[in-house]
């Protein structure tokens, strides 16, 4: 039967402050849900939460613009299967959508009525860095949130962050949060300054939520020498365990969030998090082995996020960077030539105009003209001659 308490699985959960509520290890990160002709498969993504909430997990995250809309009522539905008491809601708001005052009101006001709910619990002010963070002052969303809070309607208030650590720094400064999430994974650790993203946040008191623990898949496939190194260590573990299992190690730790897509993802994930052991001292010599071999491939460091959807030319950057990364991995030139002929000319890595207007909101920062371009060049490299 299931109570207020939820079910619990075996997942290993923990505490959060002073609150006495237990938070799933894994959390479910609702932006990745199997999608069929462009709209989520319903069928298939309830089932994926129901199983994870009979696993055990009881934190889900939503954003107000993650499957373009759609994520917040599809989740409401899903969940209003479950007493609200016995899961957590966690949402954002995206300041680059406030264009007026009233706005922030507007959008939050919309997200309870998409998620069927009267209070969220984990409220996020969304992909912080100093950009967003002034509108949040020009607009004053902190004021309305601790409102929100005062009444009841938001439970702890946070932050999705992807600054600079002097964005973090000020931001710790000058407002008080319950928790942050951040990027945090053994390839980020240094590459983005994760290590003192969370050191930051630890000292202030802060509980970390982790996002991007597998970088957008990235580290659940690696390159074939650092999947060797890997698997002779732990035979029966999968790729992207090893990645969990270290964004799970640090004790500030309160959550870690995996965007599932299918039923393979969410088995391993409930598997690895379940009587939960952190990486040893000889396992994190193993990672660090393998991340060694990692680094020496050229792969471009895409989320798949899809922040970046707006493209003029309607160029889809992420599976752009996706169809060339896996020939970098395997070096399978046929493969990139079958998998790119059906891609349009006009959409095409060549067909980018380099306005820039992706680069400016990709949070991992990524020169995308200068990587398509780069992709333009070696595309039209393997291209077969022609035969006259
Ligand atoms: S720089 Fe290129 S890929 Fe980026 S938005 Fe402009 S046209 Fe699209
Ligand atoms: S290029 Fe940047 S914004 Fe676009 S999907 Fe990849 S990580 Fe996200």
């Amino acid at each position: 039967m299931i109570t207020e308490e939820g079910n619990r699985g075996s997942m290993d959960r923990r505490a959060f402050g002073a609150t006495g509520r237990e938070v799933s290890l894994l959390g479910y990160g609702c932006m990745r849900f199997p999608v069929r002709d462009g709209v989520i498969d319903a069928e298939r993504a309830t089932k994926l939460i129901d199983r994870a909430y009979t696993g055990g997990v009881n934190y889900f995250d939503t954003a107000y613009f993650y499957h373009e809309g759609q994520s917040e009522p599809f989740l409401g539905e899903a969940l209003s299967a479950y007493p609200r008491g016995s899961f957590f809601l966690a949402t954002k708001m995206p300041y680059w959508d406030v264009k007026k005052p009233g706005d922030v009101e507007t959008i939050f006001y919309h997200q309870l009525e998409r998620l069927k709910t009267d209070y969220i619990d984990f409220y996020l002010m969304h992909a912080m860095n100093g950009t967003n963070y002034d509108r949040m002052i020009r607009f004053k969303g902190y004021e309305f949130f601790e409102r929100m809070k005062a009444e009841g309607r938001i439970k702890h208030l946070g932050f999705s962050f992807h600054g600079t650590l002097t964005d973090l720094r000020r931001m710790i400064r000058n407002h008080a949060w319950d928790f942050a999430q951040i990027q945090f994974n053994y390839l980020d650790y240094e590459e983005q300054r994760a290590d003192l993203q969370y050191q930051l946040l630890t000292d202030a008191g802060i509980r970390v939520i982790v996002m991007e623990p597998v970088r957008g898949g990235a580290l659940a496939v690696l390159c074939p020498e650092a999947v060797e190194i890997l698997r002779k260590a732990a035979p029966d573990k999968s790729v992207a365990s090893w990645a969990i299992r270290y964004a799970a190690s640090p004790e500030n730790v309160l959550c870690v969030l995996s965007g599932m897509s299918n039923e393979e993802q969410l088995a391993d994930n409930l598997g690895t998090l379940s009587d939960f052991r952190p990486l040893s001292e000889r396992e994190n010599a193993v990672l660090q082995d393998a991340l060694y071999a990692y680094r020496k491939s050229k792969t471009v460091r895409c989320t798949a996020c899809r922040y970046c959807k707006d493209c003029p030319q309607a160029i889809d950057i992420p599976e752009i960077f996706r169809l060339y990364n896996d020939f970098v991995l395997t070096g399978d030139r046929k493969a990139l030539r079958n998998a790119y002929r059906p891609i349009p000319p006009r959409q095409n890595a060549a067909a980018c105009l380099a306005c820039g207007k992706c680069s400016g909101v990709c949070p991992q920062s990524l020169d995308i003209p200068a990587q398509l371009k780069q992709i333009a060049s070696v595309i039209g490299f393997i291209r077969p001659a022609p035969s006259k």
